[in-house]
């Protein structure tokens, strides 16, 4: 550490190196949560190769599925990404900070008065009503942007898009040539089951409407799409929760790098005796004398209650001093009890930090404790927790300089 010349009329974190800055935040911090950037790039590497020769976009709605949008739009943008999805305006603005020359296309659409904000932020709208299509007309007209829109036709999901019916009627717009048109894409629905018959309805269906839309840059496959053969990739793959670690292929081993590991804090240490209950309720009743480990993690931090072990049941397991520990009772809003009993007592000690997602515990076994899948498990992470990020193209970061994993956190 270095000591600058006048430390009393120094602020504090001129004083601290950026380790020693990062080291500060931890201490206080009860939960950390480090995005590893490179797996993202990884992943999103191995998706493009499966997609060849489509290109291959990221998808980074709910900001990025929790792991951070403008971290991963340049970490991905600098690994050679050109094209992101968003779901809204506001995340296209954060997108575009991070990524001045991607393309950036808003997945909820376009709505009156929003023409400004889409030329201002340059991104584009995925339009799936001839209403909005009309509307999207008639600011580009009186503006005179041309930036450019997707259409999205439903195929069989029946929630965004537009009939194919209705995508016919534009077919003439498209031979008659500057139609402003640069995508057309439609959504699978049950793309992570390799045998679903839906698949295979939905893939006729939209080569047979996409083919009328001649020049026009077509995409259908999202992250379990792309595993579904060749003629799922059309020019442009769709990934988002493959890019994150999240299994595509759930009836097979996951072929993704995980992404994220998630830490929390040890804050108190109890002995129970056999009988006695565990946490709200009472639900939880120990079988023999027995070691708790409370923990600084809760459902309020995404740690869902869903989760929770009682008499009976088995809950989410937790990794403390590297050891698979099962949770005692009901998980509340800050706190998580752990049956420790198992280990070592000099193992476990008021403050060491403990695995809740990593070393083994992935996103989606955690999914299944919840009641849930991944992507809800990743949109749910926490707010209170210090985030530590890994690799990537971060160096132009100026606040939180990612390096160093918490000093105790391999305990
Ligand atoms: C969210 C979304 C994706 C990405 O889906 P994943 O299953 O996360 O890969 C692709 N396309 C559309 C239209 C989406 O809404």
């Amino acid at each position: 550490m270095n000591i600058a010349p006048d430390p009393k009329s120094m602020p504090q974190a001129t004083l601290l190196s950026p380790e020693a800055n990062q080291a500060a935040a931890l201490a206080s911090a009860t939960g950390v949560l480090t995005v590893d950037l490179d797996a993202i790039v990884a992943n999103w590497r191995k998706l493009e190769k499966t997609a060849v020769p489509a290109e291959c976009a990221g998808v980074i709605k709910a900001n990025a599925y929790g792991c951070g949008a403008e971290q991963v739009a340049r970490a991905l943008s600098a690994a050679g990404c050109k094209t992101f999805f968003v779901a809204t305006l506001d995340e296209a603005r954060v997108v575009r900070g991070a990524a001045p020359a991607a393309a950036i296309y808003v997945l909820d659409g376009f709505f009156q008065n929003t023409g400004e904000a889409y030329a201002s932020i340059d991104c584009k709208p995925v339009i799936g009503d001839l209403n909005e299509l009309a509307e999207w007309d008639v600011f580009c007209r009186r503006s005179g942007w041309s930036g450019g829109a997707a259409i999205h036709i439903d195929t069989g999901m029946n929630r965004l898009g537009m009939t194919v019916t209705e995508a016919q009627g534009i077919i003439p717009r498209i031979t008659a040539g500057d139609h402003g048109i640069t995508l057309v894409m439609s959504h699978l629905a049950s793309a992570e089951l390799l045998n679903n018959p839906a698949n295979a309805r939905q893939l006729t269906a939209f080569r047979e409407i996409a083919s009328l839309f001649s020049g026009v840059s077509k995409s259908l496959a999202n992250s379990s799409g792309v595993f579904l053969g060749p003629q799922f990739q059309f020019d442009l793959a769709r990934p988002g929760a493959a890019l994150y670690g999240i299994n595509p292929t759930p009836e097979a081993d996951n072929p993704m790098q995980p992404v994220i590991a998630l830490k929390a804090r040890i804050v108190q240490i109890r002995d129970v005796e056999r009988g006695d209950s565990v946490g709200y309720g009472g639900t939880w009743t120990a079988r023999r004398p027995t070691r708790i480990a409370i923990i600084s993690a809760g459902y309020a931090d995404g740690y869902f209650r869903a989760a929770s072990a009682n008499d009976g049941t088995r809950g989410a397991e937790v990794v403390v001093a590297g050891k698979r520990c099962p949770i005692a009772g009901r998980i509340s809003m800050d706190l998580t009890a752990v049956d420790v009993t198992d280990l070592e007592r000099s193992a476990v000690r008021r403050g060491h930090w403990v695995t809740l997602i990593g070393d083994g515990i992935t996103v989606d076994e955690l999914a299944h404790h919840f009641g849930t899948i991944g992507y809800e498990v990743l949109t749910s992470l926490g707010k209170r927790y210090a985030r530590i990020y890994k690799g990537g193209d971060v160096t132009a970061e100026p606040p939180a300089a990612p390096p160093a994993q918490p000093a105790a956190a391999s305990t």
